[in-house]
């Protein structure tokens, strides 16, 4: 059924390139099958297909996976692809049985569909190489736009914001609004945006801590303003950086995902880029070489691109607070800081992956950054465990504060 839905303009250029994908959805993580597609896959009659489904597919047995929606998985090869991946890179169950037959995961990877209030919203996942072309490489920044989509009854609707409302709700696109008004605000180093971001997450904070609720289009107002005050935003730029601080901590937060596993090979070779960009040859982690490396990096390499292509961290950023329905106002669980925290060190994280890379091939081009973003994106966003892992640890390590925070973004 066609339904009118919000995304931004790269969606409709989107196409699946199949074969000639750099990666594959099926490498690197674990590919889900709901219960109707499994139960599926257990009346197939082709008896290559069924013996090839029967020892590729395992139950979810664990509680806190096996609902409906994860009720199976396909079990890895030695490659870390879905096992039913052919040697040409095409799905052997598309192949055979056609797009409808594959279960909700993969027909609606890499697209993220959210539902808030009756309304639909489209986008793409950063961990799809074509999408992350797509949305990232695009100079004037991602657009939105509205259209009448054919929305496939089988597609996961990854969050649903009308179970449960509270005061806050009302707000949430005036303040998505002017989130996402903040980070395209190209007068602020993207760091600085974070910043000002961080400020108005705040004051926001306090409004809901004392249920005050009326006061949110003031604040709404008061940071519009504050971002055509030129003083204003010079007195963001003469905030301190503490350089050591920064790249400690981050550092610590990348290396503590090792402890999850990973499976992705290519995320394997950015991490090891990145730390050979850092570290060069040596094994321990030393402070004072790896500030060293990183300036070095920074001025020589990182810089000189991220210069001209700024907007592409922008890209980044607009769209995990699309995909993720920032600000999520839709249950009381969720704390707007933490959810801003996270997005912090994502991109704290996603930095240094960067300037090590940029060291390790003594350049920076498209090409390196899309392949350093898409392989971040797959391996450090879809893992769940360890982004709730990264707002403990700052948490625990006392830095779970504004002034901390943005202490871990400014350049
Ligand atoms: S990762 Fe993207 S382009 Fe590659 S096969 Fe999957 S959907 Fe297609």
């Amino acid at each position: 059924m066609k339904q009118n839905t919000l995304m931004p303009e790269y969606m409709s250029k989107f196409k699946c390139i199949g074969g000639d994908c750099e990666d594959t959805c099926c490498s690197g993580w674990t590919v889900t099958v709901d219960k109707k597609t499994y139960k599926n896959y257990q009346k197939v009659k082709d008896p290559v297909l069924k013996k090839e489904l029967s020892s590729s597919l395992k139950r979810n047995k664990n509680s806190a996976t096996s609902s409906d929606r994860y009720y199976a998985s396909f079990i890895l090869n030695e490659n870390s692809c879905c096992s039913m991946l052919t040697e040409k890179k095409l799905c052997s169950i598309q192949v055979e049985m056609g797009e409808k037959a594959l279960s909700s995961t993969c027909q609606t990877y890499p697209r993220n569909l959210n539902k808030h209030d009756g309304n639909y919203e489209l986008s793409g996942r950063i961990s799809c190489p074509e999408i992350a072309r797509l949305a990232l490489l695009e100079p004037k920044g991602i657009e939105f736009e509205e259209a009448d989509i054919e929305i496939n009854d089988n597609w996961l609707i990854f969050m649903s914001g009308n179970q449960e409302t509270n005061i806050y709700t009302q707000y949430f696109w005036p303040i998505r609004m002017l989130a996402i008004e903040i980070i395209q605000n190209r007068s602020l180093s993207i760091g600085d945006r974070l910043v000002v971001l961080g400020l108005l997450i705040e004051a926001l904070e306090n409004d809901i801590k004392h249920r005050l609720g009326s006061s949110v289009l003031e604040i709404i107002d008061s940071f519009r303003s504050k971002l055509s005050n030129p003083e204003y935003i010079n007195s963001i730029g003469m905030l301190k950086v503490n350089l050591d601080l920064q790249l400690q901590a981050l550092f610590e937060l990348i290396r503590s995902r090792l402890k999850f596993g990973i499976s992705s090979e290519r995320y394997r070779m950015t991490f090891d880029d990145m730390i050979n960009g850092l570290m060069h040859n040596s094994e321990e982690f030393d402070l004072d070489i790896f500030r060293q490396n990183y300036e070095d990096n920074y001025k020589l390499y990182y810089s000189p691109y991220m210069h001209k292509k700024e907007y592409i961290l922008e890209n980044y950023l607009v769209n995990y607070l699309f995909n993720s329905l920032f600000p999520n106002l839709f249950t009381n669980k969720v704390s707007l800081f933490d959810e801003y925290a996270l997005l912090c060190v994502i991109y704290g994280m996603l930095k240094i992956h960067l300037v090590g890379i940029s060291g390790k091939h003594k350049l920076l081009n498209d090409e390196i950054v899309i392949r350093t973003i898409q392989t971040f994106a797959k391996t450090i966003e879809h893992n769940s465990s360890y982004t709730k892992s990264l707002v403990e640890e700052l948490k625990n390590n006392n830095y779970y504060s504004l002034a901390h925070i943005s202490l871990l973004v400014r350049d």
